[in-house]
């Protein structure tokens, strides 16, 4: 019997706890001795690699990683997103490899910008949200302010699972709704040492014992109009997508953890079938199935090598198996594939629908890509986004195109940046869906490839793929759009705009083409 696996992201706008929450954990999860490692690791790793230097200067993290940890018997796999506003196409791919995703957000300043693009991925993929509110050690805003604006802005049914009694100066400790417990600050550090008190209810007398007579007050009427005023927890709704519990902690101080870990493996949904052609893939199949959803280098500096990121979808994986790309390659045989447990890398020997694999190639295999042992599926849904920059990269030494256009398909098969070869002249153009992903891009291009360039402003604006029921339609619109025109990585043909106004005119003009603002790989 294998565990049960929970395979998820947490989403949430910077600042508001992710990595604190992230490194609690996995230090309840036992992955990590001491809390605070995560960070620790993640500087070494950086000063080990130049690019990653942004990182550093940000104060951000660019790259996503897949941390494994178990907890009574059920294993968890927590992809990590990049948390910077400047969010990537990587971002959203990773939402595709989850099951469900934990929303953190601050207590004092509610659902952010960053958090809402997140959440609206997650709602275009049906993913389930649990919600944890931070921060309530610190003074925050109204618990019922902070809810309605959850339920209005993102339209979701909500259900209070605890409720804190007071914040910042006022707080005297989390009180669970579901198990009747209490969770107090102690000692002088005011964090939650583990040790929940248990009452009948919030009837119970004892409270009187624990909270403060304004406390107990507040917990009693807050606690009987949240349960009056806001749905009651229904998993199925909540798998469904239409309602998120919520949680009220502290990453910092430890309120929440065990209620957040617990909720996951209670009921956030196990690994789901997956969108695939011919058919939807369900873990319970036989054949072993997966799909890249990301490709990462430079992990080892000392090794030029690459590391694919796949979701396992079906089958029972074992090392050393042969798996087929769909649509491209030769089937490869998977030695040495990595599980990420968070101390360090490990060899896996088996792996289960849910769990992400790293695969070590040479640039074989791509975001996007369908891997199975027979290569008769093809997951679906992987999308790449219309870049919102577009800029022209203009060589220093003109020798090195080869080495630039090498650079150029590595980091576009990365998903880091896209790139476009224009029909007319030679100048070619990448796009990118933040500015982030430009420094990145140069950074790289120095350090890896050594390519000295620059990136000047495009007289392109945005960029979509078109397509067209009929060959001879499409042919005429490029040919009289030749100027425009460009082919991306994969030789699609791409139509250049100087804006998105520009998108919708010619559309109009040229019914029978379809412009997509997405491009499923
Ligand atoms: P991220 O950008 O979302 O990964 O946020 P971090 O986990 O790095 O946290 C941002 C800041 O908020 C750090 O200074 C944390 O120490 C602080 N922080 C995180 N969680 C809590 C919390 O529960 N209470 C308080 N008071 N501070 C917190």
């Amino acid at each position: 019997m294998t565990s049960p696996r929970r395979t998820f992201a947490i989403i949430s706008h910077p600042d508001a706890g992710k990595t604190t929450l992230t490194e609690k954990l996995l230090y309840v999860g036992g992955a990590i001795h001491l809390a605070g490692e995560v960070k620790a690791r993640g500087q070494n790793r950086r000063a080990r690699s130049d690019w990653m230097k942004i990182e550093q200067q940000r104060g951000i993290s660019v790259t996503s990683s897949v941390m494994t940890f178990e907890k009574d018997g059920v294993t968890f796999n927590l992809l990590d997103t990049p948390g910077h506003e400047d969010f990537s196409e990587d971002t959203y791919r990773t939402l595709t490899a989850v099951d469900s995703a934990v929303m953190v957000i601050d207590a004092a300043r509610g659902i952010e910008a960053q958090t809402r693009k997140l959440f609206e991925v997650c709602r275009l993929r049906n993913v389930p949200i649990i919600t944890f509110v931070n921060k309530v050690d610190r003074e925050g805003r109204d618990p019922f302010e902070l809810l309605d604006e959850v339920a209005e802005m993102l339209q979701l049914d909500v259900c209070p699972m605890s409720w804190p009694v007071g914040m910042g100066g006022e707080f005297e400790g989390v009180y669970d709704l579901y198990a009747n417990t209490l969770a107090r600050p102690e000692g002088g550090s005011r964090e939650f040492m583990g040790a929940p008190v248990a009452f009948t209810g919030l009837a119970d007398p004892a409270l009187a014992d624990t909270l403060s007579p304004e406390g107990l007050a507040r917990l009693r009427d807050e606690a009987e109009l949240a349960q009056g005023g806001y749905s009651t927890f229904d998993a199925e709704a909540y798998r469904g997508g239409d309602l998120t519990p919520v949680y009220f902690g502290s990453a910092l101080k430890d309120f929440g953890i065990a209620e957040l870990i617990g909720a996951l493996a209670d009921y956030a949904p196990p690994p789901r079938a997956q969108p695939a052609e011919p058919a939807a893939v369900a873990p319970e199949g036989k054949e072993v199935t997966g799909f890249i959803f990301k490709v990462q280098a430079n992990m080892d500096p000392q090794h030029r090598d690459r590391i694919a990121f796949m979701r396992l979808c079906s089958g029972t994986f074992k090392r050393g198996m042969k798996l087929t790309p769909t649509g491209h390659g030769k089937p490869i045989a998977v030695h040495s594939p990595i599980l990420f447990f968070a101390q360090d890398r490990e060899i896996a020997d088996e792996a289960f629908p849910g769990d992400i694999i790293g695969i070590p190639n040479h640039g074989t295999l791509r975001v996007g890509d369908t891997l199975s042992e027979k290569a008769d599926v093809r997951f679906t849904g992987l999308p790449n986004f219309a870049p919102e920059i577009l800029r022209r990269v203009v060589l220093k030494d003109p020798t090195k195109t080869k080495q630039l256009r090498k650079a150029l398909d590595d980091m576009a098969e990365e998903g880091v940046t896209q790139v476009f070869y224009p029909e007319i002249g030679s100048n070619w153009i990448i796009g990118v869906v933040g500015q982030l992903q430009l420094d990145v891009l140069l950074s790289r291009l120095d350090a890896e490839y050594k390519v000295a360039a620059a990136l000047e402003p495009a007289p392109f604006d945005t960029a979509r793929w078109i397509s067209a029921g009929d060959a001879g339609d499409l042919k005429s619109f490029t040919d009289i759009n030749r100027s425009a025109m460009a082919r991306d990585r994969d030789d699609n043909p791409v139509f250049l705009a100087k804006s998105a106004w520009e998108v919708g005119y010619v559309a109009d003009r040229y019914p029978k083409v379809k412009f997509a603002a997405t491009r499923e790989r």
